[in-house]
Formats: C-alpha cells, structure tokens, sequence
C-alpha cells in the first residue's frame, strides 16, 4: 500500500506518542521533512501526495529510531544554536539552549577588547567557539577538542557557514596553549557524576559519555581547568565555565581559591545556575 504524507504521518504519531515523546506532531514532522528534503508547509500544502516505498521506509526507520530513543539532532544530522544552523554527529554532544548563556556572558565581557584571543577547550561541535567567532569578526577563536573525530564536525561547521576566524586543534584542555596568550578562556566541559541516574534515561544515553561525565563529583574536568587556566590567561582575562545547576558554589568556591576575582554565576532560562566566570 502506499500512504499519502498525511497517512504517514498519522500513523506514526501515536507511535511517537507512546514512546514518551513529548511533540510527537512536531518530530514526526521534522522526520518527514528529512526524508522528503523539504519544508514543514510542504507536508501541509502537499498532504495527500503519496510516497514512494523507499520514502515510507525511510521514514518508518527514523520513527522506530527515535521510539528507541535517539535524538532527533542526531537523526537530523542538524541542531540550531545562536541562531547558526549547525551539524551534529553521535561524536559530538547535541548544543542545548542553555549553553546559550555562556555565549551572552562571553560577548558582554569581550566589548571593550578590540582584537580579542579566546580558546574554547571541549569545543565539539564548535557550537561556542562559532556563535562567538560570528558575533566577534575581529576575535581569534581557537577551537580545542581532543577527540579528531569531534574537531572534524566543528570544522565542517565552520565551513558550511563561512567563520574564518576560528582554529581548530586537536589537544586535552589547555595543553596547546601558550602561557599568558588568552583574553578568555571558555567551556562547556563534562559536569555529570558518573553515578548520576539522567545518564541512564531518554536522549542524553546516546551522546558521547566522554563529553558528559567527569568522575564521581563531576567536578573533574572544571577543577582541572579553574587550577590550571590563569596560567593561560592575560592578565585581567576571563575564564567561563557551564556547570549543573547545582555546583554554582563549588565552581564559584574552587575560582575565589584559585585567585580568580569578580566571581559570578549567571542563570539560565530555566532560572538554574548554569554559568560561573571569573
Ligand atoms: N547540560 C547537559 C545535560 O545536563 C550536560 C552537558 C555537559 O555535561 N557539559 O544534559
């Protein structure tokens, strides 16, 4: 049997639903748009269209794909952070909205530095380093990722949306740089506990481990990076970290005994404190 766009989607809907998904109507939606290499009005000005066999299978692939729970980013292949449409893989951890705040904090503190140097260390998809490249033409990002796989799709983003002005290396934390070269140091490091239960639960069990949990705390990497980033730090440079929503006063804690001044924590649009500069 063939099914038109709307049968298709009709059918897959409840499926969706009964996977615990919360907009079923809008990911089936986004699914076919995928198949179809077209719009979301098309589905709707198009809807008794039928589809070909290889079409509907495709299509049925994605639902049962994401009834197992895969990320629709993932399906997709895209995710949209800072307004920049960018690719995301399985090697890369899917850009969340709250990681916009980082980026909002970072541009408020590069205003006054004409020819700003900034690293981004566990760039991944380059989600940060691209927003902040973007808004600051006259910036040099540097890109850091130690997974090749990882810097391989920032680059590709870079490409695709013509930033020049990012750099891509392949080295753990703050490794490659040079003491004393950074205007501000940026991350949205691993801040999970490796016993933390999410890790078990919905979309998150499909993104790389390695870029979300850092030891029994979750406080690994960012101690890592508040004892050892000054030195990387011009003076009066910025250091920024994402943290959980609930280690805003271990990181503000481990920046005040590291000698970093002006130590703050910004919430997120949940209202959760997500960012900590210093
Ligand atoms: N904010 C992400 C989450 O809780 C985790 C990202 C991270 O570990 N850096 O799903």
């Amino acid at each position: 049997m063939h099914y038109t766009i709307q049968q298709a989607l009709q059918a897959a809907i409840p499926l969706l639903q009964q996977a615990g998904i919360e907009s079923p109507r809008l990911e089936a939606d986004i699914l076919l748009t995928q198949v179809l290499g077209v719009q979301r009005s098309y589905l709707i000005a198009w809807s008794n269209r039928q589809l070909s066999t290889t079409q509907y299978d495709y299509f049925h692939q994605l639902i049962s794909r994401r009834q197992q729970g895969e990320p629709i980013a993932y399906l997709t292949g895209h995710r949209e952070f800072w307004s920049l449409d960018l690719l995301v893989s399985p090697a890369v951890l899917i850009p969340r909205p709250a990681t916009e705040s980082l980026v909002e904090q970072a541009l408020k503190h590069l205003v006054t530095i004409t020819t700003p140097m900034i690293a981004d260390l566990g760039t991944g998809s380059g989600a940060i380093a691209l927003a902040l490249a973007r808004e600051c033409p006259a910036a040099q990002v540097f890109a850091i990722d130690r997974e090749p796989i990882a810097l391989a799709v920032a680059q590709a983003n870079a490409h695709r949306l013509k930033i020049d002005n990012v750099f891509f290396i392949c080295a753990s934390w703050l490794q490659a740089l040079l003491p004393h070269s950074m205007d501000m140091l940026v991350s949205n490091p691993p801040y999970i506990a490796e016993n933390d239960v999410h890790l078990t639960q919905g979309d998150i069990r499909f993104e790389p481990i390695t870029a979300l949990t850092a030891g029994i705390d979750g406080l690994v990497d960012i101690r890592h990076l508040v004892q050892y980033g000054q030195q990387y730090l011009k003076p009066k440079g910025w250091l920024l970290l994402e943290h959980g929503y609930n280690q805003g006063q271990a990181v503000r804690e481990l920046m005040q005994q590291n000698g970093f001044c002006g130590v703050t924590t910004i919430v997120d649009l949940e209202e959760q404190e997500r960012v900590t500069l210093g």
